[in-house]
């Protein structure tokens, strides 16, 4: 059980996606949100507070809301990437501003990579992302073991 280094995780069809923007770009999102109305009606949706409240009163989409980010809402998220229950993340974070929670910004997007999430950090990468057919499929990849990880450590530290 312990001896693979990776295991494998599947992405069901049905994707659970966060939605984040820092308060410059939540009128760029909210508007990609309309645009990609009929996609992401498919899957299940959640963001941070503010986020999520504004998508879902302007696209009607319903969108769970974990508080907001700079009040642990990035942390919430990012604790769910780690139990395996948000499998990719839309964060149109704000590269010209200072974030009082820069921090927990950096936590989120450090976890996203271990964990293999996709992750689109502006409306390009969004485009591509959401058009991938690879939406409309499973998708199995491997991450690290950490059980396996953890009983290593365990033995040799
Ligand atoms: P908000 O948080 O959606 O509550 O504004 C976003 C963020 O700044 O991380």
């Amino acid at each position: 059980m312990f001896e693979n280094e990776y295991i494998p995780c599947t992405i069901d069809k049905q994707k659970n996606i966060a939605l984040i923007a820092h308060d410059n770009k939540k009128r760029e999102l909210i508007e990609w949100c309309k645009a990609h109305k009929d996609i992401l009606s498919t899957h299940f949706l959640c963001g941070t507070g503010t986020t999520a409240k504004m998508i879902a009163a302007e696209t009607g989409l319903p969108v769970k809301g974990f508080n907001s980010g700079p009040l642990g809402g990035d942390q919430q998220i990012g604790a769910r990437i780690v139990d395996g229950k948000i499998d990719m993340m839309i964060f149109f974070s704000d590269p010209l501003t200072a974030q009082p929670h820069d921090p927990d910004v950096k936590a989120l997007l450090r976890i996203a990579q271990v964990y293999d999430i996709p992750i689109a950090n502006n409306k390009a990468s969004a485009d591509f992302m959401i058009t991938s057919s690879l939406m409309n499929e499973e998708y199995t990849h491997y991450l690290l073991n950490f059980k396996k990880n953890i009983a290593d450590r365990a033995n040799t530290l």
